[in-house]
């Protein structure tokens, strides 16, 4: 069996632009439009030579309301079907009430869970990580989807710990 790992956050913090490019697949909607990316998404990830399966989600924001709830579902569905998820922040945002409500609800799953504070670009990591430890999660990875930084040592964890 492949491990499943599921790219799970708030609407635009950079999930579907992490899932490009660890699918090396320009097939998933990017968009500055919040929430674009309605539907779970699956796509093949290699780290060395170890396949994986990886889910991008439209987003969840803590706080659903119509159509808003669609997406949430979806999201708790790969949640569920995912043996870890990459709990994407934003590092511009700062930690937010939706930050906090998607945490709690990850900590209630019991979960393997990695947080990954994304647009570190121009950014002090130690700055932002110190933020981030709010959430209670643990560690916090500090990545650039856009142009990978922090991304191969986010990956060497995760399948260090698989
Ligand atoms: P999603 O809604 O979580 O899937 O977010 P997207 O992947 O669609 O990204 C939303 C916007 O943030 C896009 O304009 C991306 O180009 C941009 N973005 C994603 N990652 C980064 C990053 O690491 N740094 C910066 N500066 N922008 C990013
Ligand atoms: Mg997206």
């Amino acid at each position: 069996m492949i491990p499943v790992i599921a790219l799970v956050g708030r609407p635009n913090v950079g999930k579907s632009t992490m899932f490009n490019r660890l699918t090396r697949s320009r097939d998933a909607i990017v968009a500055n439009y919040e929430g674009l990316t309605r539907d779970r998404k699956y796509g093949e990830g290699k780290f060395d030579d170890r396949r994986y399966m990886l889910i991008d989600t439209g987003g969840i924001t803590g706080e659903e309301a119509g159509i808003d709830s669609a997406m949430a579902e979806q999201s708790l569905q790969a949640i569920d079907e995912a043996d870890v998820v990459l709990f994407m922040v934003s590092s511009r945002d700062g930690v937010t009430s939706g930050d906090f409500a998607i945490a709690k609800h990850l900590r209630a799953q019991g979960k393997k869970v990695y947080l990954v504070a994304n647009k570190i670009d121009g950014m002090d990591p130690d700055m932002v990580a110190s933020q981030f430890y709010e959430l209670g999660i643990g560690e916090v990875f500090a990545t650039t989807a856009t142009h990978g930084r922090g991304v191969k040592s986010l990956m060497e964890t995760v399948f260090e710990e698989l």
